[in-house]
C-alpha cells in the first residue's frame, strides 16, 4: 500500500501481459503504484491488459526485454518484478535457444535496470529448478540434480542461471534482490494450451467433452490460485528477504479429485474417463512453504473449489478461445 501523500511508487513488471504478470499489474495498480509493463507478447495477450488501457498509472511498453536498454524506461523505479520468460513446456521447448536468451540477456537487462535505479528486484523463478527428480516435497535448501543435456535443460537450467545471476548482482553490487520459486499456479487468464492437466480439464469442460484423467488418477498436483501467488510476490517485494522462497500450495490434490471438482462445477453432464498416462508422468510435487509462512507471513488462502469456480466462471464469461 502506498502511504498518504507519498509520491506514487513505480513498479516495472517484465512479462506483465502474461497470466501471472497481468494479475500482478492489477494488484499493483490497486495498491497505488504506477506500473510499466514490458512485454513483447511472445506468449502474453493484449486481452490480459486491455482493461488497463484507460488507466493513467499503467504504461505498456511493447518491447523485447532482450533489447531493452536503460533509456527505454526513464525516471525512478522502486521495484522490478521480472516475470518475462516462456513458462509452458509447449513454449520453452519450441525454441530452447530463445528460452536461454531471455533468461540470460533478458535477466541481465532487468537486473541492470534495477541496479541503475537502486530498485528492489524480484525474480519469478520456478519449481522446475528442483529438477525432474523433484517429486515429493520441495524445500528451498534441497535443490535436486538436473541433467542439462536431457532435452528439458533449456528451461530449468535457464531458470537456475537466472537465480545465479540474481544472486551475483546481490553479492557483487549489493542489489536488493529476491527470488520466488513459484509452483503450479492457476486462475483466470491462465493459458489452456500449456500442457498441464488442469488446463486440459478446463478446456474439456468448456468444450463439453469428457475429462480425460491419466490413470490411475492418484498422482497429485499442488494448485495455487493466482491471487494468492501474487500476494506472495508482493509480500516478498515488500520485505528485505532475498530468498529463494517457495510460493505455492502445500496441499496435494489428486488428479482425479481435480477432475471431479471441475466436473462438478461444469455441470451434471460432465463426464470423466481414464486414459493411459504419459511415460514420464509427474507423480507428486509440492512446496514446503515454512519459509514463506515464517518470513513473509504468507500462505495460500483460496480453496481449490473456490479457485476453480472463479476460474471456470471467468472462462465462460469471456468466451476467449485459448486452445
Ligand atoms: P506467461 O507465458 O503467461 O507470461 C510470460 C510473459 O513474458 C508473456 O506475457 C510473454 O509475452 C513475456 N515475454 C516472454 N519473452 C519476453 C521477452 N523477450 N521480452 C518481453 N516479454 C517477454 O507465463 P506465466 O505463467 O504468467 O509465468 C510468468 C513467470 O512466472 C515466468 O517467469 C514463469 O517461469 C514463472 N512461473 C509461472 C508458473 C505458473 O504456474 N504460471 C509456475 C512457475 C513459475
Amino acid at each position: 500500500m502506498v502511504g498518504d501523500g507519498a509520491a506514487e511508487p513505480h513498479a516495472v513488471v517484465t512479462g506483465g501481459a502474461g497470466f501471472l504478470g497481468s494479475h500482478l499489474c492489477d494488484a499493483l495498480i490497486a495498491s497505488g503504484y504506477r506500473v510499466t509493463c514490458v512485454d513483447n507478447f511472445e506468449t502474453g495477450r493484449t486481452a490480459n491488459v486491455r482493461h488497463l488501457d484507460d488507466e493513467p498509472r499503467f504504461t505498456l511498453l511493447r518491447r523485447d526485454l532482450k533489447e531493452c536498454g536503460d533509456g527505454d524506461l526513464p525516471g525512478p523505479v522502486d521495484v522490478v518484478y521480472h516475470l518475462a520468460a516462456p513458462a509452458a513446456p509447449s513454449d520453452y521447448l519450441l525454441d530452447p535457444v530463445a528460452t536461454m536468451r531471455i533468461a540470460s540477456t533478458g535477466t541481465l537487462n532487468a537486473l541492470d535496470l534495477a541496479r541503475s535505479r537502486s530498485a528492489r528486484f524480484v525474480l519469478a523463478s520456478t519449481s522446475e529448478v528442483y529438477g525432474p527428480a523433484g517429486d515429493g516435497v520441495s524445500r528451498e535448501d534441497r535443490v535436486g540434480q538436473v541433467d542439462p543435456a536431457d532435452g528439458y535443460g533449456a528451461y530449468y537450467e535457464s531458470r537456475r542461471f537466472a537465480e545465479a545471476l540474481t544472486t551475483a548482482y546481490r553479492t557483487t553490487y549489493d542489489l536488493r534482490t529476491a527470488i520466488a520459486r513459484i509452483f503450479n499456479t492457476y486462475g483466470p487468464r491462465m493459458r489452456l494450451d500449456d500442457g498441464r492437466v488442469l488446463s486440459r480439464f478446463i478446456r474439456q469442460a468448456l468444450a463439453g467433452t469428457p475429462l480425460t484423467v491419466p490413470g490411475p488418477g492418484t498422482q497429485t498436483r499442488s494448485l495455487c490460485y493466482v491471487d494468492d501467488a501474487v500476494a506472495g510476490l508482493l509480500a516478498l517485494a515488500g520485505g528485505s528477504y532475498p530468498g529463494p522462497v517457495n510460493i505455492g500450495s502445500p496441499e496435494p490434490v489428486s488428479v482425479f479429485t481435480i477432475a471431479q471438482e471441475v466436473a462438478e462445477i461444469a455441470g451434471p453432464d460432465a463426464e470423466i474417463v481414464f486414459v493411459e498416462p504419459p511415460v514420464a508422468e509427474t507423480q507428486a510435487r509440492r512446496p514446503d512453504i515454512t519459509l514463506a509462512a515464517q518470513l513473509l507471513g504468507w500462505r495460500p488462502r483460496t480453496s481449490v473449489h473456490d479457485g476453480l469456480t472463479a476460474t471456470l466462471a471467468w472462462f465462460r464469461r469471456t468466451r476467449i478461445r485459448h486452445a
